[in-house]
């Protein structure tokens, strides 16, 4: 006998990149920045430490207004979330009826089946392409009238891609504007590509848009959980009403506008990661390896059999993640971190030959 819905009983479970305690260990296996938080971010949080007492500010006001002058809108256009994960989850609560259907590309990102799972609808995984892209045509084609919601993830975790602005305004555009759909920008700060999406222009065009920030990853804030989602007012209006009250801590709230005035820091933060994720990429495409075109801090290897590459990582002390019968996703560290990844790698393709 189960204390919960029979329906959850074969839920997957969410992978996170194993910690480990030794210190000659580098994790690559969370795509968590080889950086800790800007001084001026850490000041921003010592701050916050006396008035601890209090309540946040549940409506978030001073990071919502400082969000929408980041992306020039007004503030009732933004809802902030612990963690994009939890903006999903609530997003597809509030979308999904029992039986609903959400699609996404597969693979992607592990949260999607979990968080349509918990919403009691059934996830509709549309198979990227052979580049580790989405095929958002076959997406579009895979919308029935249970559809309740899509998820489109660019760059996508793993394969790393990322879908064009006019790829996604034709998409946009196939979509009944009754459905969600949702674009998770996760790693946009690490996209350097032509034509890349412009998610303002499509905010204005688009009512059932919704787009899907972090502070996790470019920012370096991980460990403190907090993203935002933009949309259209009266959306952004109840993802604040069904949100978690006071779910964005006082010490992210600081923190998050503390980022956002650090703009010009943070940018140049993911450019050293885009040059080294460039190098690296070079060097294992020397090696043979045929690494999709990565617009985010990770990259993908994909292979059916895991165990021979997870070995060589091991001896070269990094640890990365596998999806078995898929690939590995390695994330792109210190140039000495990656310079271990690239040796594991050449290992790897020399047991092979
Ligand atoms: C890491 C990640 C997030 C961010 O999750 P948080 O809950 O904000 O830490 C969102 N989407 C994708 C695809 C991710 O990989």
């Amino acid at each position: 006998m189960s204390l919960f819905r029979e329906d959850l009983a074969n839920l997957p479970s969410y992978v996170a990149g194993k910690p480990s305690t030794d210190p000659a260990i580098i994790k690559l296996s969370s795509n968590e920045m080889p950086f800790e938080p800007l001084p001026s971010i850490q000041a921003a949080i010592t701050e916050g430490v006396g008035s601890l007492q209090e309540y946040p500010d549940m409506m978030a006001v001073k990071l919502r207004q400082r969000v929408a002058k980041f992306h020039g809108v007004d503030s009732d256009w933004v809802a902030v979330s612990n963690g994009s994960v939890n903006m999903i989850e609530k997003i597809l609560d509030a979308a999904c009826e029992p039986g609903d259907e959400v699609v996404c590309a597969w693979r992607s990102f592990e949260s999607y089946p979990i968080a349509t799972a918990l919403a009691a609808a059934l996830t509709i995984k549309v198979p990227v392409t052979d580049l580790g892209e989405h095929d958002l045509d076959a997406m579009a084609e895979a919308v029935t009238d249970k559809t309740a919601a899509i998820i489109v993830c660019s760059p996508n975790n793993p394969t790393g891609t990322a879908v064009t602005h006019a790829d996604l305004a034709r998409f946009l555009d196939r979509i009944d504007e009754s459905i969600p759909v949702i674009l998770d920008e996760a790693y946009i700060h690490f996209a350097r590509m032509e034509d890349r999406v412009r998610s303002d222009e499509l905010l204005a065009k688009h009512a059932n848009l919704i787009v899907l920030r972090t502070f996790s990853k470019a920012y370096s804030l991980a460990g403190l959980r907090v993203g935002y989602a933009l949309a259209h007012p009266a959306t952004a209006e109840t993802l604040r009403t069904v949100g978690t009250p006071f779910g964005v801590n006082a010490l992210a709230q600081r923190a998050a506008i503390a980022a956002l005035d650090a703009t010009d820091k943070v940018v140049a933060r993911t450019d050293d990661v885009v040059a080294e994720r460039e190098r690296v990429i070079a060097e294992l495409a020397d090696l043979g390896f045929a690494i999709p075109r990565s617009q985010a801090n990770f990259m993908w290897f994909e292979m059916t059999n895991v165990e021979p590459f997870l070995a060589a990582a091991e001896r070269h002390r990094i640890v990365v993640r596998a999806f078995v019968g898929d690939g590995v996703r390695v994330s792109i560290g210190t140039p000495e971190a990656n310079d271990r990844i690239i040796a594991a790698a050449a290992e790897y393709a020399k047991s092979l030959r």
